[in-house]
């Protein structure tokens, strides 16, 4: 078993829907050569550094932005370059049975064997992950995607992290 990860997703998450509350700013970015505005806390890269570092995790990108993340987010929060999970664009629903389910899908094929939080907001990504995982040692932290990343959601794993680490 490798190191846990610590999973994160973007819009929902560390990009709120609603307009945020303080210490968030507003960005223009276009990753796909289509300009489009999201908002941003640049308190949130330090704050999951210092959670990694601090609980012997790795961080990594689990969001449709898959490296696109490392170009129009990650230095716009203070975050490094980052692993990706490689999550293709939803097939629709006839292939899969919902946005949820298809992330689930490809984080559990990615994460392989390795313990995980994952900041996500997608509703049905925990169940889905079931169906993949038979037992996990994962925590899906589920983030309300109008507020996003909340001091909560880090303590929550933090703790999760803490108690995993004094298993070993
Ligand atoms: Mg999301």
């Amino acid at each position: 078993m490798g190191k846990p990860l610590v999973l994160l997703d973007v819009d929902g998450v560390l990009n709120p829907f609603q307009r945020p509350h303080i210490g968030y700013r507003r960005h223009r970015v276009a990753p796909n050569g289509v300009p489009f505005k999201l908002w941003l806390n640049r308190g949130h890269g330090p704050m999951l550094v210092e959670l990694a570092a601090s609980t012997g995790a790795e961080l990594a990108w689990a969001s449709y932005w898959c490296d696109r993340a490392n170009q129009w987010i990650a230095p716009r929060i203070g975050l490094p370059t980052l692993p990706f999970v490689p999550i293709p664009d939803f097939p629709g629903t006839a292939e899969a049975v919902s946005l949820g389910a298809w992330k689930a899908r490809h984080v559990a094929a990615w994460v392989g064997d390795r313990p995980f939080v994952w900041f996500e907001d997608e509703p049905d990504a925990a169940e889905r992950l079931l169906d993949h995982l038979a037992e996990g040692s994962h925590l899906l932290v589920r983030i309300n995607p109008l507020q996003g990343l909340l001091d909560g959601h880090l303590d929550r794993a933090r703790a999760w992290l803490t108690r995993l680490n004094a298993e070993d």
